[in-house]
């Protein structure tokens, strides 16, 4: 218990668990360990119906770091059948690539489920709802008859720079919906205004970081494992993130969805994050940003339909290396802007439909997708 430290906002709303773990086989213990001393947890009762949200993007083995590791959900599942049933837990996602079932079998959470039967859910359902400025915005129908746990890793995002607890929450919206988003938002600064009232208005209720192994450069499927060797766990997706991005050394500056969250200020407790930042000496170590961004300088000049084609042509772009590609297609059935075409080699791109949302890269089960610099690399 000693390497666990606990803190509390002034006005007593907000919690941050934090601990130190070497490696996910000391994480099943530590992590029930770390729970019970929360007020989560100790609010618990018996019959509440728990819904646990890893991240599930695509598809792929548990060593790559691209989804939330099995040995987190095990632990979070241990400490809850002290209190609740297993009928009563449940877990689940909409992937951007396959079904909860697909991408458990494959990361190792389907076992961990069959073992404590705990049941899988597809967020298929959805109802509309009305954020602050985006209207009719479809999210998973029975969210509400949950309390949630939010189980991100901390990665870099080829998009918005970063990805931990906010942009988990953006897989409660179903299916192709989220894909779709990136054609109607191309640009960084909507997207991550989207990210930003969505987790304002989800109100998730507890969120447990997988912190032990994270990813940067092109994450958040194509990057590179970083080992952090933390836990941390909160009630506020936003102060976890900024928590999260100090501990891996990214300016909040660059992460829009954060910016927004700070001229805000929503429950946002500045001297409470600040305090436990220099208690812990954040930063642990610095992640190298993903190099395939769109920068601000262009995006506000991209309003003329020539100068969208000019960018279009010579910007940084999704390039595949042939070596790698399987042709498997996961990229042409993916992108939101239809783009890609099938061909009997390789996929061909269509660089003027291209709105750089970086999606194909996401699904690519080679990590065979990657960025050529344009030009615009020489205004970053
Ligand atoms: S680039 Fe990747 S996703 Fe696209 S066809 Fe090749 S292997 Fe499949
Ligand atoms: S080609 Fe790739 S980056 Fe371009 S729009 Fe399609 S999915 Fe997005």
């Amino acid at each position: 218990m000693n390497d666990i430290k606990t803190y509390k906002s002034k006005n007593q709303k907000e919690e941050i668990i934090f601990s130190k773990v070497e490696s996910y086989e000391q994480s099943i213990e530590r992590i029930c360990e770390m729970m019970i001393l929360s007020d989560f947890y100790k609010n618990l009762k018996e019959n509440d119906k728990i819904l646990l949200k890893p991240n599930l993007l695509i598809p792929k083995n548990k060593t790559k770091n691209v989804t939330t590791n099995p040995a987190i959900v095990e632990g979070i599942i241990i400490a809850l059948l002290k209190k609740i049933e297993s009928k009563n837990i449940f877990l689940g996602d909409s992937p951007a690539f396959g079904s909860t079932k697909m991408v458990t079998k494959v990361n190792g959470i389907y076992e961990i489920c069959q073992k404590y039967n705990v049941s899988l859910i597809d967020f298929d359902e959805e109802k509309l709802v009305k954020l602050e400025t985006f209207h009719e915005i479809p999210i998973f129908k029975n969210y509400n008859d949950y309390k949630i746990i939010n189980i991100p890793k901390i990665k870099t995002h080829s998009l918005t720079n970063f990805t931990c607890a906010v942009k988990n929450l953006y897989g409660l919206i179903p299916g192709a919906n989220k894909t779709s988003f990136h054609v109607k938002l191309p640009e960084e600064k909507k997207f991550s205004k989207l990210l930003y009232e969505l987790a304002s208005y989800i109100k998730t209720d507890f969120t447990i970081v997988d912190g032990i192994e994270g990813m940067d450069k092109n994450g958040p499927n194509s990057g590179e494992t970083r080992k952090i060797g933390v836990i941390i766990m909160g009630n506020n997706n936003f102060t976890i993130d900024f928590l999260c991005s100090k501990l891996v050394d990214i300016d909040y500056n660059k992460i829009t969805y954060l910016k927004y969250a700070k001229e805000k200020k929503i429950d946002l407790e500045i001297d409470f994050i600040n305090e436990i930042i220099n208690d812990l000496k954040f930063p642990y170590l610095k992640y190298r940003l993903p190099d395939n961004k769109k920068p601000s300088i262009i995006n506000s000049y991209l309003n003329s339909k020539v100068l969208k084609k000019i960018f279009n042509k010579f910007s940084s772009r999704p390039i595949i290396d042939p070596k790698k590609c399987i042709n498997c297609n996961r990229c042409t059935m993916q992108c939101p802007a239809k783009a890609i075409s099938k061909s009997s080699k390789i996929p061909i791109f269509d660089y003027t439909k291209c709105v750089r949302c970086y999606c194909c890269q996401e699904v690519c089960p080679q990590n065979a997708i990657h960025i050529k610099k344009g030009f615009d690399k020489l205004f970053k």
